[in-house]
């Protein structure tokens, strides 16, 4: 019997009908012959105000026990789920993170799955039952409540489904599926049919706000199809699976704008070896995430180094630089939090030229400097300045036609 996974975003569980509907889903699929694993999201915005609560009490709450308090959240979600299939004569249980032994290492509100001990599920799923797990918590090592990020029960939902070799991931949320981009800025964006991870997962790093990014490379280690679909509707959504031949013929499958990301630059750092490994272990100790990285030398002596990072991480990167810029010989820093980045992502562009042309002329026309450019190979991005950023996205879905389905693009 295949073992689908059904994960329930909080929208999709905000309240006693939406959990009911969930519920009748799940409920469903276990009729259909499936073996049934729910991973379900706290209520609504729960999460945003058991965060507020911790803030009242303490500006600056130490990180052990935001987890404790924000992994209550998904516990009210499953018990309640169970709950709700039993009042419909279905059996079902109910596990925390702790209960299922989903191990992460002990980096609090932001750890990093382990492994999950699969039997305990395996075992109820065969006595008949609807299992339903709390997203977005495991434990660590020593029995300490730890949280996966804002966004992490897709993360537990296909680490589940890997664990569990499920023949798929449903991940229930309130839209039909992936946009081209985001139809808030760019109203005409159209869903895409599939996706392939190393796509997604550029956007979702890209802040694409679709899936939380160690999601898919979940996915795509084990390869578990990921259907990310409506909880209102049986309409299909958009499968995110390895790649198909089919995909190279896209050159451009979605476009994102980045807002809450902030450059740093160190300008004029001694250009000798040991440098780049001296800035980075320091951010790595400060546990910064970077993203895109450039240094450039400027004379024999100098170079300057740039990253971004997120909004959030920039005063502990400042804090850690701060610690090591001397010995690095850095003449100054220069800090931007007023940018945005764009970026234009496909695996078409592997084997297309012509992207990044085209891309730099749609800004050009739009009359959108750019300050910085990354690639990578299936990625443009470039940074902007943040008021300009709502026009270059636009400008670029324009250019590469991201209001018609893939098919009907023309080449
Ligand atoms: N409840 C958590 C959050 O709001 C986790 C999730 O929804 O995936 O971030
Ligand atoms: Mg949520």
């Amino acid at each position: 019997m295949a073992i689908v996974v059904q994960k329930f975003g909080g929208t999709s569980v905000a309240d006693a009908e939406k959990i009911r509907r969930a519920a009748g889903r799940a409920l469903k699929a276990h009729r259909q012959g499936h073996q049934v694993v729910v991973v379900a999201s706290a209520r609504g915005k729960q999460t945003d105000q058991l965060i507020a609560d911790a803030l009242e009490l303490n500006p600056k709450p130490p990180r052990r026990e935001l987890d404790q308090l924000l992994s209550t959240g998904e516990q009210q979600t499953v018990s309640l789920m169970a709950m709700a299939l039993d009042a419909m004569g279905q059996k079902a249980i109910s596990f925390t993170g702790a209960q299922i032994r989903m191990i992460t290492d002990d980096a609090h509100t932001r750890a990093r799955i382990q492994s999950i001990d699969a039997d305990r599920i395996r075992q109820r799923l065969d006595e008949g039952y609807i299992v339903i797990v709390a997203g977005f918590q495991g434990v660590d090592e020593k029995g300490n409540v730890t949280t996966l990020g804002r966004g992490g029960s897709d993360t537990s939902a296909v680490a589940l489904a890997a664990a569990l070799k499920a023949q798929v991931c449903e991940i229930y949320t309130d839209v039909d599926g992936i946009y081209t981009t985001d139809p808030r800025i760019f109203p005409a964006a159209v869903k895409m049919d599939r996706i392939s991870y190393d796509e997604i997962l550029e956007l979702a790093s890209l802040g694409a706000g679709v899936m939380h990014g160690r999601s898919i490379e979940f996915g795509k280690k084990y390869d578990v199809p990921i259907h990310v679909r409506s909880s209102l509707n049986d309409s299909p959504g958009t499968l995110i699976t390895h790649e198909v031949p089919q995909m190279e013929g896209i050159l451009v499958s979605g476009a994102t704008l980045q807002k809450e990301l902030a450059k740093i630059t160190l300008v004029g750092v001694d250009n000798k070896p040991g440098n780049a490994a001296r800035i980075f272990a320091h951010l790595a100790t400060a546990r910064v995430i970077v993203n895109d990285i450039i240094q450039t030398e400027v004379s024999p002596e100098k170079a300057n180094l740039s990253f971004t990072v997120a909004k959030g991480d920039l005063d502990d990167a400042c804090t850690a630089l701060e610690g090591i810029r001397e010995e690095v010989g850095c003449e100054s820093l220069f800090v931007r939090d007023d940018i945005a980045e764009i970026s234009v992502v496909g695996v078409g562009m592997r084997s297309h030229y012509g992207v990044a042309d085209k891309l730099f002329r749609a800004l050009a026309e739009a009359e959108v400097n750019i300050d910085s450019i990354t690639t990578s190979e299936i990625r443009i991005s470039c940074i902007v300045d943040i008021q300009q950023g709502t026009t270059a996205l636009q400008a670029v879905c324009n250019a590469f036609e991201l209001d018609k389905p893939a098919t009907q693009r023309k080449p």
